[in-house]
């Protein structure tokens, strides 16, 4: 087992990665910007590395300096948390070859997954269903058309390097598509560096449902339920629950066993996560995510398992601690995003934590690296803590939910907070019929 790994992240991950490692007797290893100085994951890691100034390109996304921060304190280990260069192939790459080990998948998975198109060539090998699309990028307008018009419009102009939603642009006829093609390749090239565009079926009212999948490295591959995250705001998470309200537990089964197999024959390592879109009974790929997920908690929580621990032990050559048939999913589980924004604009509000009380009880989990007095810097998402609720059933654990909500306390910056007490009262996620539309027509409708 490694003695010392480095977090390379910060917030509410990088603390959560800490008190695994605190858990398994594993010394931790913080790095931080200069912004981060007070950040609670420097507090409770037991060394740390300044890695450069509050520019995330200059310190959480500085890879000589992480390499550096390794090599000052011995760390054997690098656990990259979500975001930054948790999906960063160049950077596993040199951590091997300084001898480091990346707490994560392989190198050439990284870089298959990280292609959406690539992605989902490996994902057709293995017989995973996946969104009726382009073959491949579309390369100039006349393809775009030919291709749009064989799917049938609305079509989704998509990056192949994209994440976030950036890049991602709706086109309902003919007349949009040329300026949507080229908006949607400029932005990608603005933000990937890549300005390669797929096309697929926009589909109109689908469900997100995503497979935790975890991999052994040598071929062995499980699938731990699934998380349905319909709950969106321009294409980005919100509120996630386990399990889904609108899919059945044999469909569950089913397209969890198509995935853990789609692990196992590629020996895919550690973490992983299938993304799906689900409409009128049917699944449909849109792409895999290599490292753990925001919403991982919830799958903690009903599986009784700590996916970091067993991201280290297979990181560390000890292997998984469960197999398919000893997990059993009881309860149901809920995850809110709570983040430094102020309503209904959900313009990022940094500042100075006045007052903090989390919630507490049976059954309740706030994800968090904020304290009273902590100032939220401006320069990374707004993100501040995520509160995940367990209960018997999903009627308790809404109910949970409403009662933590209730009793949780952020002053000093805005939040979202209120959005969620708003959303538990909604007949429509009450019975659990929302699509990936809901919230946003929601809102909209709000604003009127
Ligand atoms: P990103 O990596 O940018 O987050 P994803 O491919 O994971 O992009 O998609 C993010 C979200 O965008 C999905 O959860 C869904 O809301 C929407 N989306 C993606 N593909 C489609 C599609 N073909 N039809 C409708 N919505 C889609």
């Amino acid at each position: 087992m490694f003695k010392k790994i480095l977090i390379a992240n910060r917030g509410e991950i990088a603390l959560r990665v800490i008190r695994t490692c605190k858990e398994m007797g594993i010394k931790t290893v913080a790095v931080y910007s200069q912004a981060d100085v007070n950040a609670m994951h420097v507090r409770m890691a037991d060394e740390s590395v300044c890695i450069g100034p509050a520019e995330s390109t200059k310190s959480y996304l500085s890879i000589p300096s992480i390499i550096s921060a390794c090599e000052i304190t011995g760390s054997e280990a690098v656990h990259p948390g979500y975001g930054f260069l948790s999906e960063n192939a160049k950077f596993a790459e040199i951590l091997g070859d300084h001898e480091i080990k990346f707490i994560g998948p392989s190198v050439s998975h990284i870089n298959t997954m990280g292609d959406k198109i690539n992605a989902k060539n490996k994902m057709v090998e293995f017989g995973v269903p996946c969104v009726p699309g382009s073959n491949g990028a579309v390369n100039n307008i006349e393809d775009a058309r030919i291709t749009a018009r064989e799917i049938g419009f609305p079509v989704l102009l998509k990056a192949a390097a994209g994440g976030g939603g950036i890049g991602m642009k709706i086109v309902f006829d003919d007349p949009q598509l040329e300026t949507l093609f080229f908006q949607a390749k400029s932005e990608a090239k603005k933000s990937f560096n890549d300005d390669t565009i797929y096309i697929e079926k926009y589909l109109e009212k689908p469900r997100h449902i995503e497979i935790q999948v975890f991999g052994d490295g040598k071929g062995g591959g499980v699938y731990l339920g699934e998380r349905d995250c319909s709950i969106q705001r321009r294409h980005q998470k919100v509120l996630e629950e386990t399990p889904s309200p609108g899919v059945s537990a044999e469909e569950i089964k089913e397209i969890g066993e198509i995935s853990a197999n789609a692990i196992s024959k590629m020996k895919y390592e550690g973490a992983g996560t299938i993304e799906f879109l689900y409409e009128d009974k049917n699944f449909f790929f849109i792409e895999m995510n290599t490292r753990l997920q925001v919403e991982h908690p919830i799958t903690e929580a009903v599986f009784g398992i700590d996916l970091v621990k067993e991201q280290i032990c297979v990181a560390s050559g000890e292997g998984m601690s469960f197999s398919q048939e000893s997990l059993e999913p009881k309860g149901h589980a809920i995850e809110c995003r709570i983040n430094a924004e102020r309503l209904p604009t959900f313009s990022p509000s940094p500042g100075n934590i006045k007052e903090f009380h989390s919630p507490g009880g049976i059954g309740i989990r706030m994800d968090s690296a904020i304290y009273n007095g902590f100032t939220v810097p401006p320069h990374y998402d707004s993100l501040i803590g995520k509160l995940i609720v367990h209960a018997d059933d999903r009627q308790m654990a809404v109910r949970r939910l409403a009662r933590a909500l209730d009793e949780l306390i952020i002053d000093g910056v805005y939040t979202t907070l209120d959005l969620f007490k708003e959303i538990l009262n909604e007949e429509q996620f009450k019975s659990g019929e929302y699509n990936i539309h809901w919230l946003e027509n929601w809102l909209t409708d709000q604003a009127q």
